[in-house]
């Protein structure tokens, strides 16, 4: 049963701009190399009304309404046809998922013996679990709409070379093999000497593989909310943002852009990092946090050095991590890096400017490769583009999915914490069944993990935290919460 806040406890929703995307953002290389989607904007007039309006037209608002679809046409008639309105403050998947790092990877032991500890045994691999079966969902979709989005399935490696972090490593996967959990057959463990050798990546403590995938979300997303709008049943506008959310006198939503106001009977807010611009109350719970990414590239004529077998995690040190995807033609996207956005706070923390790089960033990556892998030292690699993009970083490092305590009509789908690739699909498949029913269940009851559900407690929390501490990321103890890791 969804809990509700007092209703005059709840601000008023109007956005500000420190919660809008800056319209001067960085170019990803998914957005660079799909310049036919990139240069496709759907406008149309906007309508008087619509059953269900969707805010953010990334991955979430985009699954969400590819779910609602599926749900309808699956339902054979039960469930009446509903019309959905996705607005975006500036082009299709623009935000995050148009910048990523590309990587899809369950969390199978990383953050999953942390959720045991706090949240028992069950709650904890039920995330890993969704993580998997959200890689594999994905796939299915991407075959059965015939998606042309780069998809590959390859192994995934994650490296420690802190020897103190290799041993912490080493007992949190015996911990989870222990467990005799189905799903940790997949992955291989090695410790000492032979990490450095089986990884390639220089100074290895330990490392593990296991199966991942990789994908140019950018193409995913936009291919995906293109058909949808082809086929007339989904309404897209672009540089259309949402500043205000009315409740009608008749009930539902009065939804305010510049261009015009829509009645909504259900509004589904997906707007990421952004999301406490319409919802105040989640401010503390979802910052908005710049993370940076970079492609990689050999000089044309220079010799390739050794083609990277798949994906990796590399911890160079505590707090200092890196996801790298090697893609089929040698070339490498990179990102990360907390621990120097550190001590830059103000360029990337409650930050939304996209357009703008974090200083160091570009020197840090520029011999990554060579200064990392076995055999590119001479390989003359070099950034052939970076930019920076804003995720939602969660309190607790779980996303919000459900009915927005004291909201009802309106639905939250935000917080992924930079960890949205392996989770969002299938949360948005639960967030739909929630929307179309009468939103008295839970996340546990659509199939979502139970740590996911969006609570009037889950809030609380939070804004406890910063009156007592200042914010949320301001200590260790809630960065090292908070840090994602792809
Ligand atoms: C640099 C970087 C690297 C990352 N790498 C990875 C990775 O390798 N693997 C991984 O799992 N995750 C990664 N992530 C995180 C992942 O990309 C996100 O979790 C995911 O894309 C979030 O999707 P979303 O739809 O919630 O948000 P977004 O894609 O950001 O979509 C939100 C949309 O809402 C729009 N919007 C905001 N406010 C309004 C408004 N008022 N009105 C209308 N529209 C509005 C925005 O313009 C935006 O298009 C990375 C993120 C970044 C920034």
């Amino acid at each position: 049963m969804a809990d509700s806040l007092e209703d005059q406890s709840l601000p008023q929703q109007r956005v500000t701009s420190e919660y809008l995307p800056v319209q001067n953002s960085s170019q990803s290389i998914w957005q660079q190399e799909a310049a036919e989607l990139a240069a496709w904007n759907p406008t149309s007039p906007i309508p008087q009304e619509a059953d269900v309006v969707i805010i953010g037209a990334g991955y979430a608002g985009v699954a969400t309404a590819y779910h609602l679809l599926k749900k309808i046409d699956e339902s054979g008639g039960a469930q009446k046809r509903l019309s959905i309105s996705i607005f975006d403050a500036r082009g299709p998947c623009s935000g995050a998922t148009g910048r990523n790092g590309g990587h899809l990877r369950p969390d199978l032991y990383g953050r999953i013996p942390t959720h045991m500890a706090r949240s028992g045994v069950a709650a904890g691999s039920e995330i890993a679990a969704f993580e998997i079966a959200n890689l594999r969902a994905i796939e299915k979709v991407i075959e059965e709409e015939n998606i042309d989005c780069d998809l590959k399935l390859a192994r995934v490696t994650d490296v420690w070379c802190n020897p103190e972090a290799a041993q912490r490593a080493k007992a949190n996967y015996d911990v989870m093999v222990n467990l005799n959990l189905d799903y940790m057959k997949d992955v291989c463990f090695n410790m000492g000497e032979e990490a450095e050798e089986i990884s390639g990546v220089k100074g290895a403590r330990a490392c593990a593989s296991y199966t991942a995938g990789q994908l140019s979300a950018y193409k995913f997303i936009v291919s995906l909310l293109k058909s949808m709008v082809d086929a007339g049943r989904v309404d897209a506008h672009s540089h259309t943002p949402v500043t205000e959310i009315l409740p009608a006198k008749e009930g539902g939503f009065l939804v305010k852009t510049p261009s015009g106001t829509v009645f909504a009977r259900q509004v589904v807010h997906a707007s990421n990092g952004y999301v406490a611009g319409l919802l105040p109350e989640y401010s503390r719970n979802i910052i908005p946090c710049k993370g940076v990414c970079c492609h990689i590239d050999v000089p044309q004529g220079a010799q390739r050095p050794p083609s990277l077998p798949g994906s990796y995690i590399n911890r160079a040190s505590d707090h200092m991590l890196s996801y790298l995807i090697s893609r089929d033609n040698g070339s490498i996207v990179v990102g990360g890096k907390a621990s120097m956005l550190t001590s830059r706070r103000e360029q990337w923390y409650h930050n939304v400017d996209d357009g703008a790089d974090i200083d160091g960033a570009k020197g840090f990556y520029s011999d990554y490769m060579q200064k990392t892998y076995r055999g590119w030292e001479e390989s003359q690699a070099e950034i052939t583009k970076i930019w920076t993009g804003v995720m939602g970083y969660s309190f607790d490092t779980n996303p919000h999915v459900g009915v927005v305590p004291g909201r009802p009509g309106q639905f939250i789908l935000a917080g992924f914490n930079g960890h949205g690739m392996p989770v969002i699909f299938l949360a948005a498949q639960g967030l739909a069944a929630l929307i179309l029913s009468d939103e008295t269940l839970t996340c546990h009851d659509v199939g979502v993990p139970r740590l996911f559900q969006t609570s009037r407690a889950r809030i609380e929390v939070a804004q406890q935290y910063a009156e007592e501490d200042g914010d949320i990321l301001g200590t260790g103890r809630a960065f090292s919460q908070a840090t994602h890791s792809c």
